[in-house]
């Protein structure tokens, strides 16, 4: 009863008297975040766009990727630009003043769009008397595949090719902050390889800023391997990097995330090339490598450059331990693995004999 809650909470509150890891939530909706804070998470580090567009959406965004003019793409992403002050308003609120990282939209732009043997088979059914707009999405579907679309047309990149997509994301990002006093905004590029794709997205983002009136962090994924080996340049451009190892996992060891596991990880296993999927807990070798790179070399060009990791590997002991040998300011997980973060956050610092900082 009570007295187990407060040994709990005598318990937590050793360990997050100990850590030197601040402990973030991923989150994507208020409830989630409100969760999230219930478990004593102290900010969002990854709050995902994505799903905001799928549902009733879709068919704004179909709007987006078929338009033809760039009339006809203002007047979608105008459509969608109140939704998504109303999303990030509801955050922030939840957050009370506590910092939010908003990831701008990152997945294959297929992911929207309609699957393409059940449109074709819709469109050849109704022949003449087909709809217009299924006839362009069918081409549009067409034109838009990919080989490897965890490869392709993805985060910054899709940024870059849709005018206006990050800049109606970074205007609701903007006018819900305002519309919430006291809100820490922090505006994060997914898939960032090169600086330069993070100077054009950053430049767009700080003018709109400006012109709204408030102030955001501006920062980075490292989830490219490039993006890692060149932090020293990306740095020049961020004001916070957060590493998804999910990403840097995928193509560090050239393992897709989506369907290659079952194949031949048993193989892997009995090589004892790793114990634990890399997925699941951090390859120190390789993967970790990669973030001590970019960690130095960020830090070395801008020495207040906050770290943070929000790759699944946040919410997994031993990789909490790495990301406190390595000088991380933060993790961020899922909700439910909150505590035991926490937990293993405070044992970290212990362990390293460096706690209590916080
Ligand atoms: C990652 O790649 O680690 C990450 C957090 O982003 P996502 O899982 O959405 O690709
Ligand atoms: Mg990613």
């Amino acid at each position: 009863g009570d007295e187990l809650v407060q040994a709990v909470h005598r318990l937590m509150g050793h360990a997050d008297a100990s850590r030197r890891l601040d402990v973030r939530a991923n989150a994507d909706n208020a409830e989630d975040a409100a969760r999230a804070r219930r478990f004593g998470a102290r900010g969002i580090g990854l709050c995902r766009t994505e799903h905001m567009f799928l549902g009733d959406r879709r068919r704004l965004v179909e709007d987006l990727v078929l338009a033809v003019s760039p009339e006809e793409r203002e007047r979608a992403l105008a459509a969608l630009q109140p939704l998504q002050k109303a999303d990030f308003t509801e955050i922030f609120q939840a957050m009370e003043g506590l910092p939010v990282t908003i990831r701008l939209i990152d997945p294959p732009l297929h992911e929207f769009l309609p699957d393409f043997t059940d449109l074709s088979v819709k469109v050849a059914l109704a022949g003449e008397q087909a709809d217009d707009k299924d006839r362009r999405l069918l081409a549009a579907v067409k034109r838009l595949h990919e080989q490897n679309p965890m490869l392709g047309l993805r985060g910054v990149r899709l940024g870059l090719v849709i005018p206006g997509l990050f800049a109606m994301q970074v205007r609701a990002i903007a006018e819900a902050a305002k519309a919430v006093p006291g809100t820490r905004a922090e505006i994060m590029i997914p898939l960032v390889a090169a600086v330069q794709e993070l100077e054009s997205v950053r430049d767009e983002a700080r003018a709109i800023l400006t012109e709204v009136g408030v102030g955001a962090l501006v920062g980075t994924m490292i989830e490219v391997p490039r993006a890692a080996l060149t932090a020293g340049q990306i740095a020049e451009a961020a004001e916070f990097f957060s590493f998804g190892t999910n990403d840097l996992t995928q193509m560090t060891w050239g393992f897709s995330r989506d369907d290659v596991e079952a194949a031949f990880f048993s193989k892997y296993l009995d090589l004892g090339v790793f114990g634990v999927s890399p997925f699941e807990s951090l390859d120190r070798d390789g993967v970790g490598r990669l973030v001590r790179i970019a960690a130095e070399e960020g830090r070395a060009t801008r020495p207040d450059l906050k770290l943070g990791i929000c790759g699944e590997h946040g919410g997994d002991p031993d990789s909490i331990h790495f990301c406190h040998e390595v000088g991380l300011d933060y993790v961020s997980c899922s909700p439910f693995r909150i505590p035991v973060a926490r937990l293993e956050a405070g044992r970290a610092a212990l362990a390293a004999g460096d706690s209590g900082t916080r």
